[in-house]
């Protein structure tokens, strides 16, 4: 039997069922929340509230953003015949840090998984070939996930892409086998990028 009120249960509850939280955490948290302040709470749910209510997918590359069209799209000094495609919008956001890229990205919003039922029309792949002709995209830079998922999906661009005749390549040295992209750091993730090579 819990020794916790009946309201802390209950937000314990919805707490655990975020990602990377569990019952510990739940209690940490909920114990940060009773020694902050209302406001500091209230400013916090309208913070949740707003992302999801004012966020959605870039229309041309699928990332985040809370207009039809995502600032690096809307950005006129990237370079738009540089294409680098990855599965989610935090590998945007870790290769940007990086600095060293200034093409636009396509962001597929997954990845081919067989094992979890995911196949390539679950991904946003519409779209992509039209995308390469029409903005004459002249290198195509496969940035997926080193895991099986991330190769597997990789390895079905190469297969989709390849007869476009487009320039393509795969980012490489420097990023552990069955790793992350958004795990690595930018030194890592900026050689992986200067040492891609062409698949
Ligand atoms: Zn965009």
């Amino acid at each position: 039997m819990s020794t916790y009120t009946e309201s802390i249960e209950k937000l314990m509850e919805r707490l655990i069922k975020l990602p990377g939280i569990g019952r510990r955490s739940a209690e940490r948290i909920v114990g940060y929340i009773l020694n902050v302040s209302i406001q500091e709470i209230k400013s916090l749910s309208e913070a949740i509230c707003n992302v999801k209510e004012n966020v959605r997918f870039c229309r041309i590359c699928n990332n985040l953003s809370e207009q039809e069209l995502c600032r690096i799209c809307q950005d006129s000094r990237r370079k738009k015949d540089i294409l680098c495609i990855v599965e989610k919008p935090s590998d945007v956001s870790a290769i940007e840090k990086t600095g060293n890229f200034g093409g636009v990205y396509h962001v597929l919003l997954g990845s081919i998984s067989p094992l979890e039922g995911i196949g390539p029309t679950d991904l946003k792949i519409n779209g992509l070939i039209n995308r390469i002709k029409q903005e004459n995209i002249k290198e195509v830079i496969i940035a997926t996930d080193f895991d099986t998922e991330g190769e597997t999906t990789a390895l079905y661009l190469t297969g989709l892409l390849k007869p476009q005749g487009v320039k393509l390549t795969r980012i490489g040295v420097g990023i552990p086998m069955g790793s992350n992209l958004e795990y690595a750091d930018s030194p890592t993730l900026s050689m992986a990028f200067a040492s891609r090579r062409e698949i």
